[in-house]
């Protein structure tokens, strides 16, 4: 889903990209389904999405992940692209961007936008990621770009996209997902889903869940074509509730042709030998010990 919405962002900043033009028709099932998907895709040794094995994970001791600025409020856009819901905007509020620092990096990424994958009736299948073979009702994207670069340089960086994944459970916390909700049933009429609708006064801090300090992290890609290898994935160990109407809401949103709607989920990819790393949950008591006894933070509180 990345490479679609960064053709939305090309789009919007007028960018020719002359080397995707051979990677707009595709889709996750029947023709152009990901079984077929060409280049990288195909090829590639550092695919994403992968089923993430917790008994075979490498602890890291990283600081934590500074989400600065989610706690501002701005104007954002929901957009239907036929393929997923997308927020953008984030790049047009100015200093009250919101951006990550700390983890592995020494890099500030700046957040420009977040979108979701979800399956049309599984609830078992909606993510992307697994854990331990488990999988979610549905899966956010919080898709981060290396701060002095642009979306085209970053794709030619290791490390120029940093992809904060965010597993969806079913609960009773509509918070989510509630600033979206209305546009959501507005997306559910044919032929209005792919006009932008204009969310006021978000806060991304919202979709978070309460805890972001344990995580799991990996070298990845972008999960559609052309499934460039240049993003550190990062998936929140806490998952995130949305409630079984609002999974409903996201099932019904349709887009030209209701016959056309399908699952928006790339199956899981071989690991290739690679190492997940695996940051606990702070322990707060123990945070400065913890620095020089590895074995601090297997133990069970
Ligand atoms: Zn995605």
């Amino acid at each position: 889903m990345f490479f679609q919405c960064l053709l939305f962002l090309f789009a919007l900043s007028s960018l020719k990209a002359a080397f995707i033009a051979n990677e707009f028709n595709w889709q996750y099932s029947s023709f152009y389904g990901s079984d077929k998907w060409e280049g990288l895709c195909s090829t590639g040794k550092s695919q994403s999405p992968i089923d993430i094995n917790t008994t075979d994970v490498d602890t890291v001791h990283y600081s934590k992940l500074n989400f600065v600025n989610y706690d501002k409020n701005g104007s954002v856009d929901l957009n239907d692209n036929g393929l997923t819901v997308i927020v953008s905007g984030f790049d047009s509020w100015g200093k009250n961007q919101p951006y990550i620092t700390g983890g592995s990096s020494k890099h500030e990424y700046e957040l420009i936008q977040l979108h979701i994958h979800w399956s049309q009736h599984d609830d078992e299948k909606g993510s992307e990621h697994a854990i331990n073979g488990k999988y979610y009702p549905a899966e956010v994207h919080l898709l981060h770009v290396k701060k002095g670069f642009n979306h085209v340089e970053a794709l030619s960086q290791p490390d120029g996209i940093l992809v904060v994944a965010l597993l969806l459970t079913l609960g009773n916390s509509s918070k989510a997902f509630a600033p979206f909700e209305d546009d959501f049933k507005t997306m559910l009429l044919p032929f209005f889903g792919n006009i932008p609708e204009s969310v006021e006064n978000y806060q991304p801090k919202t979709i978070l869940p309460s805890y972001t300090d344990s995580y799991y992290q990996y070298k990845g890609s972008l999960t559609t074509p052309g499934c460039y290898e240049s993003v550190v994935f990062i998936v929140l160990a806490e998952p995130v509730s949305m409630t079984s109407y609002q999974l409903e809401l996201l099932r019904n949103i349709r887009h030209y042709d209701p016959s056309e709607v399908s699952d928006n989920v790339r199956p899981v990819q071989p690991l290739n030998g690679r190492r997940v790393l695996f940051r606990p949950k702070t322990n707060s008591t123990k945070s400065k010990r913890s620095r020089k006894s590895k074995h601090v933070y297997t133990k069970k509180h």
